[in-house]
Formats: structure tokens, C-alpha cells, sequence
């Protein structure tokens, strides 16, 4: 099972590169997804860190919001990290009014809920089905307050939910791109070999 697989990192705004990085540091093709068509032809897509309301309006701007909506829904795995976990949950808290997200893991999201003297922190977590503990940066990160029966808990930080995963859907509040730890984005991949 060596097939090279092509992964997606949508590129309307946010940390771009270190996901590509990241997917081509595991012999994986990474291509940008800054239009419609560009959903065509990747076996998973990767939302990135970033703004998230940002990241709505241009979504909304250009009209993408709804092809990325059908897509996932569709069964294009995808995985998103920090911003782009918000962009992927069924309902954000604390956001603008005008803020938009995808609906396709149903989950409840705070932005911003690590309180200030921990805007940002570096720590290993234990993550189901990964075996060794995976280093994760938190910036500015939401977290997980409500999850629905399909959802199932994959990493937590004193009792607050930080990954989770749906079918083929997979979140992080964390940012592995921003580590030398692969494993949490080799998981995806499996995640696409298994849905494929
Ligand atoms: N706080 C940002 C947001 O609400 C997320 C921060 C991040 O992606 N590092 O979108």
C-alpha cells in the first residue's frame, strides 16, 4: 500500500505550507486548492490554521463554500487544524454573527478557549490510535465542548477536548504542521487509504 496519494490543502488564506511540508515529507503529492475545480482529483483535503472568519468570507466570497460543503460530504476525507477544525464543525461559538462553517463533524466549537496565559503552548498528548505521544502547538486554539453519538474522542487536554473524528472527517485544535511529529498526518492518510 505505497501508493503516492495526491492531498489537497485548501489555500484561501491561513498556514498553507507547513502542510505541505508535512505531506510531502510522507512521499505524498500536496496541491493547492484555491478554486472550485481544484477539488477535483485529490484524495483528502487539509483545512489549515488561520483565521476562521476570515477564511468564511473568502470562502463566501468565491462562491466555494458550498462545492467544499458537497465534497466532504460527498466522502472526500478531510482533516482540519485549528481554524480549519472550526471551519469544519457543525456549530461555532464565540464567532461573528456572519461567520459561516462547513456542518460536516458534528461537533461544538469555541474559538479562542484557551484562556490568555495559555494562548499558546507546545505539549505531547496521547492520541488514540497513534502510538506514540504526538507534540502538538496550541495558538490561540478552540476547543471541543460538545461532540454528537458518530463522533468519536481522540485527544484531550485536562478533560477538554482537542482531536475527533467522524468517518472520514478528522480535527485538531493543535497544530502537528507546526512540529517535526508526523504521525498525526500519517493517520490521515490512513484515514484516506481506509475510505478509499
Ligand atoms: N483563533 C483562530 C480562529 O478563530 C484560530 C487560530 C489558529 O488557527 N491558530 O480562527
Amino acid at each position: 500500500m505505497s501508493t503516492k496519494l495526491t492531498i489537497g490543502i485548501l489555500s484561501v488564506q491561513g498556514g498553507v505550507a507547513e502542510h505541505v511540508r508535512m505531506v510531502e515529507k510522507l512521499g505524498h503529492e500536496a496541491v493547492l486548492v484555491r478554486r472550485t475545480e481544484h477539488l477535483a482529483n485529490i484524495d483528502g483535503l487539509i483545512l489549515p490554521g488561520g483565521e476562521s472568519t476570515t477564511m468564511s468570507r473568502l470562502l463566501l466570497l468565491s462562491g466555494m463554500i458550498e462545492p467544499l460543503r458537497e465534497a466532504i460530504q460527498g466522502g472526500l476525507p478531510a482533516f482540519g487544524t485549528c481554524a480549519g477544525m472550526i471551519m469544519l464543525a457543525t456549530t461555532v461559538l464565540d464567532t461573528r454573527p456572519d461567520a459561516e462553517s462547513l456542518g460536516v463533524i458534528d461537533v461544538t466549537v469555541r474559538r479562542n478557549a484557551f484562556g490568555r496565559q495559555r494562548d499558546s503552548f507546545e505539549g505531547e498528548l496521547d492520541f488514540t490510535g497513534i502510538a506514540n505521544p504526538v507534540d502538538s502547538v496550541f495558538i490561540r486554539a478552540p476547543q471541543i465542548e460538545e461532540v454528537g453519538g458518530d463522533v468519536q474522542v481522540l485527544a484531550t487536554v485536562d478533560e477538554r477536548v482537542v482531536a475527533a473524528r467522524q468517518n472520514h472527517v478528522l480535527v485538531t485544535s493543535f497544530h502537528p504542521e507546526l512540529t517535526e511529529d508526523l504521525q498525526v498526518h500519517q493517520y490521515f492518510v490512513e484515514m484516506i487509504r481506509s475510505s478509499r
